[in-house]
């Protein structure tokens, strides 16, 4: 036996902009096909709220004829509309559990059911999804990892490191970007690609944003103090903390309490960001450049830049994503390709930042097509700050030792590995 859950894609819309009246013949219209699509098996059909539907479907030999069987439903469910002489198709996702298998009580079977459905409105070419018992799993260590993360917030657990940015003209070191790392008590260090995804779909990435702003702040203000060089902090902006309100008052404020120039603070935004809303958009960066702070689009080259509001956006810097810089070195089309960001960026009047440098070739390739400045493992890893700040020091020491100054000079030896 199988319990099913519905969910029409797209009822809302209608019933909003067409009105009740052909939303409730809808309805009318979907119950009559369900209950006439499991009539002939005995099966049961049900409206549980709203635009939700469940069905029993009992009998079933195997999963093979709940596949059939929901099938047939759907095709029952999608077939087009006529309501006040308009045509309108729906489209329908399902959600499964099967008794025994997962689960031999009512309440068990349709929570299952639902998270099954839950899961296939995520999947954009799916319509009808098994409950999976590693699914329930997901959410409850999904859950736990949530309140870690707050916990670690609270218990002062993430810790910032710093990744060297050197201008390819003279090898000079001229920025850092602050990567956040979780340094867990008992697990260690924890990269971001672990937690910052569920603190993004959780919301706790805005008070974890703006624990990195300050911090990046402040720390600029001890390197300024002890009188190292002049550097320049990218701080990683995700989507969610772009779209609330309060970001552009929690940069200035960062800027304020930490009195530090506000230039030598880079947003780093990602192009799907940028893209999202037009007119919105465009008035946040104008208050975010206001405040004097420069922007940069990360990973440039992974989403759908539109050139129309590219050359709109006070933007200052494009990152050049690592795909292509990997790319260089064993491709002509990954030449290519960095070539003509850099040649796009410059013609915009913005400047432009490799990432994920690895090797001297790529380096020399990226000098050669007139990117400006580079990141990546050739120059050094990201470093917890007292190694950076040693890193700092010698990395000078050793631009000047190479004779910074001059023809072809100025390449460090034997740092950053
Ligand atoms: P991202 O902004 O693209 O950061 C660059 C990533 O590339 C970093 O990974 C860095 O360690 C890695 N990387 C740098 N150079 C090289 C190289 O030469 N080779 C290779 N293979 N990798 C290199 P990380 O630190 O693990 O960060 C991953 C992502 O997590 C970041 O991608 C960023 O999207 C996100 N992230 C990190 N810190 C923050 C933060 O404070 N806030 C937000 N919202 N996101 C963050
Ligand atoms: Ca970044
Ligand atoms: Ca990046």
């Amino acid at each position: 036996m199988a319990v099913v859950t519905i969910d029409l894609e797209g009822f809302t819309t209608i019933n909003d902009s067409l009105g009740h009246d052909v939303g409730n013949a809808l309805l009318r219209e979907t119950a009559r096909r369900l209950g006439q699509a499991v009539s002939g098996s005995g099966g049961t059909a049900a409206r549980l709220a709203g635009d939700e539907f469940a069905l029993v479907l009992p009998q079933l030999k195997d999963l093979a004829a709940v596949s059939r069987a929901v099938e047939q439903v759907r095709d029952a469910v999608i077939k087009p509309f006529l309501t006040h002489g308009t045509e309108l198709t729906l489209a329908a996702d399902f959600g499964v559990s099967v008794f025994p298998r997962d689960g031999d009580e009512a309440q068990e079977l349709l929570r299952n059911a639902e998270m099954a459905l839950h899961q296939v409105k995520r999947r954009p070419d799916e319509h009808m999804g098994f409950f999976d018992a590693a699914m329930s799993f997901a959410v409850s260590e999904r859950l736990t990892l949530e309140r870690s993360i707050k916990d670690a917030l609270r218990d002062g657990h993430f810790e910032l490191f710093y990744q060297p940015q050197v201008r390819l003209s003279d090898y000079r070191l001229v920025g850092a970007e602050a990567l956040i790392r979780w340094r867990h008590p008992e697990l260690g260090v924890i990269a971001p690609d672990k937690f910052v995804p569920v603190a993004e779909e959780t919301g706790l990435i805005v008070p974890m944003g703006r624990w990195v702003l300050e911090t990046a702040c402040r720390q600029m203000r001890r390197w300024a103090d002890q009188g190292l060089p002049n550097l320049r902090i990218g701080v990683n902006i995700s989507g969610r903390q772009f779209r609330d309100a309060d970001l552009v008052d929690t940069v200035a404020a960062a800027i304020a309490e930490t009195g530090i120039e506000p230039d030598h603070l880079d947003l780093e935004l990602t192009e799907s960001m940028l893209m999202a809303d037009g007119e919105a958009t465009l008035k946040l960066l104008r208050a975010l450049a206001e405040l004097g702070v420069t922007l940069s689009i990360d990973d440039f080259g992974t989403g759908y830049s539109s050139l129309a509001y590219l050359k709109r956006f006070p933007v200052n810097t494009v990152k050049i994503d690592r795909a292509f810089v990997r790319d260089l070195d064993h491709d002509e089309d990954g030449r290519v390709i960095a070539n003509a960001i850099i040649s796009l960026a410059h013609s915009l009047s913005m400047k432009t930042i490799a990432e994920g440098v690895e090797t001297e070739v790529q380096a020399a390739l990226l000098a050669k097509h007139g990117c400006d400045e580079i990141q990546g493992y050739m120059i050094g890893r990201p470093l917890p700050v007292s190694e950076f700040v040693s890193f700092a020091k010698n990395y000078d020491a050793s631009v000047r030792n190479g004779g910074a100054v001059g023809e072809g000079a100025g390449k460090p030896q034997g740092v950053g590995s």
